[in-house]
């Protein structure tokens, strides 16, 4: 049985995806970061949100 886990993106539980960090990205939104223009607002939004994983180099 495989269990979900919650994305750090998009904050929804996902069978599917990559760990990065600590972080884990599913699948769309992983395809998301990599055909979103860095320029966009959006992309930004993203690198917001893994700076912030980053950081917290404490696991608990
Ligand atoms: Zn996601």
């Amino acid at each position: 049985m495989r269990q979900n886990e919650k994305c750090g993106i998009c904050e929804q539980n996902k069978p599917q995806g990559i760990h990065l960090y600590t972080l884990f990205i599913c699948c769309d939104c992983e395809q998301k970061i990599v055909h979103t223009d860095p320029e966009e607002a959006q992309y930004k939004h993203y690198l917001k949100k893994l700076k912030r994983m980053h950081q917290s180099t404490l696991y608990s």
